[in-house]
């Protein structure tokens, strides 16, 4: 079997690759060339350093079976964003990972810190590229790759934006693996005020159901499922609007219920609604794949059926439906 990543290793190396903190700059991916751009979603903008990204018809999103729950998971993760049909968001992407997801759309070079397949931008820098795009999103989104392994970005980014007349109207989003340093510790209290007060929402990714999955998934060692909860307590209680996604897939195994139940026990610990803000992906094939078809995807993808299907009966079975009916975003952690 090969080895596992040692994420915290692997994360101080992707770090120095990426990040320049006392500048303020980042490897920011350029995607234009990338396997990730051949793939349907991808409008590839920004000269090459960003991509339009259209929320049109949620099909990543698992098949939920109770209307509810179907009804409410299709929307942009985005607190006050209003309610559209079509949402496109402005991605940008940060240049490195410390994780090797099977199923990850980017290609290993654009998570692996590669110089030459990117540029060292500021924040300043990616809204004067945003700027020459002639239809713009009013949605940004900080991503990679692992854009966590910047914590400073959101804020810069607000800063930036702050400079700009558009600014106000801007909603910033970034994502966040769950896996890196606790927000709490490496920002400090007018940062984390900073990211209260913006119209800032982060997204976590829960990787599987259960550290086995977590490992079959991510590639990275088992202790890191554990971790996932312990940054996603720290980001709620520093008041940071928070959603998640969760991948549901893993190896064959048995006892899919019970594993799908105490992983809602672990996320209703953390807080007792949270499974509400967290929504399940159905992950499907994107360029990147070496082998579309291949055992580890089928395998992955029967669990991930009978997954998904758990995890709508535990939330129907937790949570009264008048509470499942608000919007997401007016679920109160
Ligand atoms: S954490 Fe995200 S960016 Fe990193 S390998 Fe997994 S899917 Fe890709």
């Amino acid at each position: 079997m090969p080895r596992l990543i040692d994420s915290e290793s692997l994360a101080r190396v992707m770090k120095q690759r990426v990040v320049r903190s006392a500048e303020r700059r980042l490897l920011i991916s350029n995607i234009s060339g990338s396997a990730e751009a051949e793939d349907s979603y991808a409008i590839v903008n920004c000269r090459g350093f960003g991509r339009k990204r259209a929320f049109r018809t949620y099909r990543f999103q698992g098949p939920l079976d109770d209307s509810i729950e179907r009804t409410r998971t299709q929307r942009v993760l985005c607190s006050g964003y209003p309610r559209e049909n079509v949402t496109y968001t402005q991605v940008f992407q940060l240049g490195g990972c410390s994780w090797r997801c099977w199923y990850c759309y980017v290609d290993v070079a654009l998570l692996s810190g590669t110089e030459s397949r990117g540029a060292w931008l500021t924040s300043e820098d990616l809204l004067e590229l945003y700027e020459e795009e002639p239809d713009r999103p009013d949605i940004i989104d900080l991503s990679g790759g692992q854009p966590d392994l910047a914590p400073g970005w959101p804020v810069w980014m607000v800063r930036a934006l702050a400079a700009k007349s558009y600014g106000n109207r801007i909603f910033l989003r970034s994502e966040d693996n769950l896996s890196g340093a606790l927000l709490t510790e490496t920002l400090d209290a007018s940062d984390l005020r900073i990211l209260r007060e913006a119209r800032y929402s982060r997204i976590g990714c829960f990787k599987g159901f259960d550290a086995e999955s977590f490992s079959f998934n991510t590639k990275a060692v088992p202790s890191g499922f554990d971790r996932q909860f312990e940054v996603a307590r720290d980001i709620i209680s520093a008041g940071i609007d928070f959603f998640a996604y969760v991948t549901l897939t893993g190896p064959r195994t048995e006892d899919i219920a019970a594993k799908v139940a105490d992983f809602m026990d672990r996320l209703q610990d953390v807080h007792p609604l949270l499974p509400l803000r967290v929504v399940p992906l159905k992950v499907t094939p994107s360029s990147t794949w070496p082998q579309p078809g291949s055992p580890v995807a089928a395998d992955a993808g029967r669990t991930e059926i009978e997954a998904l299907s758990r995890w709508t009966a535990e939330i129907v079975r937790r949570i009264p439906a008048a509470t499942r009916s608000l919007p997401m975003e007016e679920i109160s952690l």
